[in-house]
């Protein structure tokens, strides 16, 4: 393919104007601004007309690759014949017919569906929840909520509040307050039983019911975790660690919040992961995969013991968004749905994980790869100055190595990936959930030429 015929325009204009997210602009002085113009199957393709291997579904969204006309169409459809209408005291058919399905996926009696437009909206609204419910069911003083260290979970200032990464929340402050910390399940550094996986989860849910008691349990309304943390490079959950939760949270009546924006949605080969991991969350947030990224779209799914309050009376939720269920997303989240189940997209997964890790795991003869962890499609390579050790970077190193060496290069090589250092510095992959060991493959490859280069750079 050839360049955009615009593309000149586009630069200047992209620096003149565009604002970019969660971007340090001054890096476009000397540089191009990456432009994506289209995409098919698991590539996309740049302004240049250069192709890259989706490494990472744009941003854990994109489950079913590019290019998928009946998610285009279903969109079209739905804008010619109703473009919007809210969700306020009103319904449409297609939010209706999407929480229907939504809920009947969704693990044991999580049945009602609050449409929002994206994970961070999800986050904030399962919060004000639980707070609502608490007051309307007795307990007013319960508000506070438990997260973990270096976990991600939005921008808005409860959800910035809840998440867990200081350098983050700190041009921000004050946040919201009444949000408190506990250690995330990161194994690989596990400060206690290093040798001893369960052990070890046993220990950090533990550190949940010691927070609950720290705050006192009257004053604990969530507790927020995802079941695969993604911020710090893929923490899986150690055997026995959820079911300690659930333990914890029934003891305290509070509610276990499964933060799913990412791993719903086939992500760990399943639509919900709780159900992976075989624990019974109060609520489940979810975004992105959702519609696979061909509208915005998310949701915030609650038990039927939650909503019961509300359904009494001049009750109600004070809560909503104008884009909130749009139409639009909605019908395009059906047709994501449709899609999923025609294709077998979660048998796909569950088929070719094992593979995805078995090719990555091929990366740990290179010295600068210290642990290799994640499940489904959804992986973190932590990288590190000396395996032996597990010794890490310290900032300038991780500044050269990541920002400046390893994204770019990455992207050369055409893999579009994130190397990330919000905390030890890993590199994210979260393909398209249809790929297959040829695209395993490649991306390994081209980490490989990569990462040794980085290495040799140090
Ligand atoms: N929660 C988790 C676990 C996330 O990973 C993200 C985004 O990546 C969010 C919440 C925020 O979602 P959004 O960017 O759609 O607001």
């Amino acid at each position: 393919m050839d360049q955009h015929p615009d593309y000149d325009h586009l630069q200047q204009a992209a620096k003149d104007h565009l604002w970019m997210h969660f971007t340090r602009h001054s890096t476009y002085d000397t540089s191009d601004v990456p432009i994506i113009v289209r995409g098919e199957g698991a590539y996309i393709y740049d302004a240049k007309g250069k192709r890259y291997l989706d490494g990472l579904g744009g941003l854990f969204v994109n489950q079913l690759g590019h290019g998928r006309t009946e998610l285009a169409e279903a969109a079209a459809k739905q804008a010619a014949s109703m473009a919007f209408h809210p969700l306020w005291s009103y319904a449409h058919p297609t939010a209706i017919e999407l929480a229907e399905r939504v809920a009947d996926y969704a693990p044991g009696d999580l049945n009602r569906v609050f449409f929002t437009t994206g994970g961070g909206e999800a986050v904030e609204s399962a919060w004000k929840l639980a707070k609502q419910y608490f007051k309307l069911t007795g307990q007013p003083t319960k508000h506070k909520v438990i997260s973990r260290a270096i976990a991600y979970h939005g921008t808005p200032q409860g959800a910035l509040s809840i998440t867990g990464i200081p350098g983050m929340k700190a041009p921000f402050e004050p946040l919201v307050p009444s949000t408190f910390r506990v250690p995330n399940t990161n194994f690989y550094r596990a400060p206690v039983h290093e040798d001893d996986e369960e052990a070890f989860g046993l220990w950090a849910a533990n550190r949940i019911a010691e927070a609950i008691e720290f705050e006192g349990p009257d004053t604990v309304a969530a507790v927020f975790l995802e079941p695969v943390q993604n911020s710090g490079g893929c923490f899986p959950p150690p055997p026995g660690y959820f079911q300690r939760v659930r333990e914890i949270c029934d003891e305290y009546d509070v509610l276990l919040v499964s933060d799913e924006v990412i791993c719903a949605f086939g992500r760990l080969g399943h639509m919900f992961a709780a159900e992976r991991y075989g624990y019974q969350p109060d609520i489940i947030t979810c975004a992105k995969g959702i519609t696979s990224g061909y509208a915005p779209l998310g949701a915030m799914i609650a038990s039927d013991r939650l909503m019961e309050p509300f359904l009494q009376g001049h009750n109600s939720f004070m809560h909503g968004y104008t884009w909130g269920g749009h139409p639009v997303a909605t019908a395009v989240g059906l047709a994501n749905l449709d899609v999923f189940e025609k294709e077998n997209i979660l048998d796909h997964v569950r088929s070719n994980e094992d593979g995805f890790r078995a090719t990555l795991e091929r990366l740990t003869d290179l010295p600068i790869v210290g642990d290799v962890r994640g499940a489904g499609y959804f992986y973190g390579i932590e990288l590190v100055k000396d395996k032996g050790t597990k010794e890490t970077f310290n900032d300038a190193e991780a500044e050269k190595l990541l920002r400046g060496f390893l994204s770019k290069a990455l992207y050369d090589e055409g893999l579009y990936c994130r190397a990330d250092d919000r905390g030890d510095p890993v590199v994210q992959l979260a393909p398209p959930l249809i790929c297959d060991q040829s695209h395993f493959d490649e991306i390994e490859q081209i980490l490989r030429v990569v990462l040794d280069k980085a290495y040799t750079l140090l």
